[in-house]
């Protein structure tokens, strides 16, 4: 079952101002090139897939791309928006900003959550890719669908019991054509990801 693009969490969104293209530069640049890559996109029925997401500060909060923007091949800065609280176990995150968050945030916030020095997390969708990493990087189980509680529990058994900190590149079972990857900083996510898109 496609469900993409479906936000599941229960938000509140404040509109506020967009941020800076000088903090947001990097993203955007990512962001686009993984667009131009067909990792970010739509499918045939319109629906976009694929976001992006750096973290800001010292704290938990971060920067991530709009729901409904994959299909476009380039965002404004107004199409980014900052997830500034977010509670993994009641699915439930407050975001501020020109935009409402990404359907997936939360996936993004688990891992911020856990990992303290991870700073860059790309969420893409490609079908060849995905079936290639099934079961060769650590995967989230075929019954955990994207957006929920659950995949956040499945995201820390993955750290727990497949090196997913040290990998750093995930598949995802139960959401067709998801992969995630991240790193200390958004070069490093993306050379995560390419390494393993060529290889
Ligand atoms: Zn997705």
């Amino acid at each position: 079952m496609l469900d993409e693009g479906v936000i599941k969490y229960e938000g509140v969104w404040e509109r506020g101002e967009p941020l800076s293209e000088e903090v947001l530069g990097g993203l955007m640049l990512w962001r686009d090139r993984l667009y131009g890559l067909g990792l970010i996109g739509a499918y045939e029925n319109g629906i976009g897939f694929g976001n992006v997401s750096q973290r800001l500060g010292d704290g938990d909060g971060f920067v991530i791309s709009g729901t409904q923007t994959g299909h476009l091949p380039h965002l404004e800065a107004n199409q980014y928006t900052r997830v500034c609280e977010f509670d993994l176990g009641a699915n439930r995150l407050r975001c501020c900003g020109p935009v409402q968050a990404s359907s997936e945030s939360l996936t993004h916030g688990a891992i911020y959550q856990r990992c303290p020095e991870v700073r860059g997390i790309f969420h893409v969708h490609h079908g060849q890719f995905w079936r290639r990493l099934l079961h060769r990087v650590p995967t989230t189980g075929a019954e955990v669908p994207y957006g929920t509680p659950q995949m956040a529990e499945e995201m820390f058994r993955l750290f727990e019991e497949e090196h997913l900190a040290q990998v750093r590149i995930l598949a995802m079972a139960g959401h067709e054509d998801g992969v995630i990857s991240f790193g200390e900083s958004l070069d490093e996510a993306g050379a995560v990801l390419l390494r393993w898109f060529k290889g």
